[in-house]
């Protein structure tokens, strides 16, 4: 168990509670109002602000977190969606003011600490593309996205006739008997089908918000302007351009090879959209764990022979009920770990079964986990926005050093190699599935003028790049021009989904050097998490050991390194 501090209060007392925006207005208040005249006065301002804003966003994440675990509770409900609608925007009116106070400061270029400069960039950055008059253009971005998502959500099939939701249905994607996974592709895909209309009406809303958000802060398109939103200092659109180019190049014949080895197996010339996840051999979905006891407790253990910090980080969010994740009804579907910023403690929350997936989830949110608690004594809270490059390093790393520890959850050195192999080739295959995603994106917003239809054209020309051609879609053209519909970033988080990518690079790197040398590289690795934001994301990598390198070159060399530990798997 690790001995975790809440946030020592010296600004607002101690048990303040937040129900209304009356209740957080006098600090601001007084927070803009307050003059500083000394280093010592701008640095004891910044912490009370920062411990305002600690407070406000664990209020919103304690909120979050209550809607997302019981989705039928209207209390719960109706609390986030105050928050949204009363607290969030006022908020965002006053972060801007504070900013700038922030930023304009004759002091705020003689703080000592690592970061501030940093942060400092952040805040210039933020305010540079603040407009009153895209607040609430963002709600209704946010509005939209929710909507998008309740569409999704809402779908269910009859398999059996059971009703199920399209991820239950898509468990039998799994099963051996090939005509059962027919009628469930089939069945998800023709439900998605159905909704095509309002996904594709939401979406091109969402184009036309985003364009304006765009224009109205002096940008020609929504691209460059959510390159700098999301603070890509490190990185430009040309370099994300090359690096789909060089995923092409590098990783899709690999793909290639595994689908016709696969086919080869299944004795098919050519596989068909419901032949992708079954195991070739012709065994049953393997289970790595009979319930989300047996998870906690295998994957405690697992932790511990790893590292003392990842077993207490588990450990203690177990003892303090900070770990949902069993799959029950009236559930947000998915997974994720969320940080509260007073308490200090991480939370995940899960919708786990038996599959190996859910252990490999549970995995990487420890991973997220670990990197809050590694950061937990930086002083502001500025200092712990990393951005997503930073985030699922921890977390993508975490899944691969894991695996070592995998014989605790199975018996047979068959099924042991088994789940290795599939991690790794998911892994493989997720990278031209990311290409697909950003490059697409990068074309709807340069031409936002498309019409839906253009748009779902854009994703099957924009599919070819990355395809294998070892899968006969024919019959089903329909549907697969929609197959963008499914992935909920591109409506909800615009832009997120080349990060995996990048960070996947870097966490392959530091499994790499964990081979070499373990107790070096989770030192690294730990070391790298507790910068939390204060460094940029290069020296961030560097501190972990590795390079923030997506180049053709490193994507090959990385790519020749998983296929040898593939073959040693063999
Ligand atoms: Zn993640």
């Amino acid at each position: 168990m690790l001995k975790i501090e809440p946030l020592q209060q010296k600004y607002i007392p101690q048990g303040f509670k937040i129900t209304s925006w009356e209740d957080i207005e006098p600090f601001t208040k007084e927070l803009l109002a307050r003059p500083i005249n000394s280093l010592a006065e701008y640095e004891r301002f910044l912490e009370d602000e920062s411990e305002l804003d600690a407070l406000t966003s664990e209020e919103y994440t304690r909120r979050m977190v209550l809607m997302t675990r019981y989705t039928n509770n209207k209390e719960y409900d109706d609390a986030l969606n105050y928050y949204l609608q009363n607290i969030s925007p006022k908020m965002a009116e006053y972060a801007d003011q504070i900013n700038r106070k922030i930023a304009d400061s004759p002091f705020a270029d003689q703080v000592k600490d690592v970061g501030f400069a940093l942060a400092l960039k952040g805040l210039r950055t933020q305010m540079e593309l603040f407009r009153p008059e895209n607040i609430p253009l963002q709600i209704m971005d946010e509005e939209l996205g929710n909507k998008s998502g309740k569409v999704r959500g809402a779908q269910t099939v009859m398999l059996d006739g059971e009703e199920m939701t399209l991820q239950k249905a898509g468990d039998r994607l799994f099963w051996q008997d090939r005509a059962k996974r027919e009628e469930a592709w089939k069945a998800i895909q023709g439900r998605q089908f159905q909704d095509k209309q309002q996904q594709d009406t939401i979406f091109a809303e969402l184009v036309t918000i985003r364009q304006q958000t765009a224009k109205n802060a002096g940008f020609d398109n929504f691209r460059d302007y959510m390159f700098k939103s999301l603070r890509r200092f490190d990185y430009t659109p040309d370099h994300a351009l090359e690096f789909h180019e060089a995923i092409a190049a590098h990783v899709v014949p690999l793909v290639r090879g595994m689908v016709e080895k696969k086919a080869k197996e299944m004795g098919l010339e050519k596989l068909r959209p419901w032949d992708g996840a079954v195991d070739p051999k012709g065994r049953p979905p393997l289970k790595a764990f009979h319930g989300v006891d047996d998870l906690i407790e295998k994957s405690t253990r697992a932790f511990a022979n790893m590292d003392p910090v990842f077993h207490g980080t588990i450990a203690t969010m177990h003892a303090e009920g900070h770990l949902d994740l069993e799959s029950r009804p009236h559930k947000r579907p998915g997974g994720y770990m969320t940080g509260f910023d007073v308490k200090k403690l991480p939370f995940i929350f899960a919708n786990a079964t038996e599959k190996v997936r859910d252990l490999i989830t549970l995995v990487h949110e420890v991973g997220h986990a670990v990197h809050q608690i590694q950061m937990r004594d930086l002083r502001l809270q500025a200092y712990g926005r990393y951005p997503m490059e930073v985030a699922e390093l921890a977390s993508m790393s975490m899944e691969l050093l894991s695996m070592d520890q995998w014989h605790l959850f199975f018996d047979k050195e068959e099924d042991l190699k088994r789940a290795k192999k599939d991690h790794l080739e998911t892994l493989i295959g997720l990278f031209p599935m990311i290409a697909q995603g950003d490059a697409f994106q990068h074309q709807i917003y340069l031409n936002p003028d498309m019409t839906p239809e253009e748009r779902n054209d854009l994703w099957t020309k924009t599919e070819s790049r990355f395809a294998t051609g070892m899968v006969d879609w024919s019959g089903f053209e329909d549907w697969k021009r929609i197959g963008w519909h499914r992935v909920h970033h591109i409506f909800e988080v615009p832009f997120y989904y080349i990060e995996y990518g990048i960070a996947q690079l870097g966490a392959l790197q530091v499994w790499r050097n964990y081979k070499r040398d373990p107790q070096k590289t989770l030192e690294q690795y730990k070391a790298a998490l507790a910068l939390g934001y204060t460094k940029s994301i290069p020296e961030i990598y560097e501190t972990a050991g590795v390079k923030f390198d997506f180049s053709s070159a490193m994507l090959k060399d990385l790519m020749a390194f998983v296929q040898q530990e593939l073959a040693e798997l063999e």
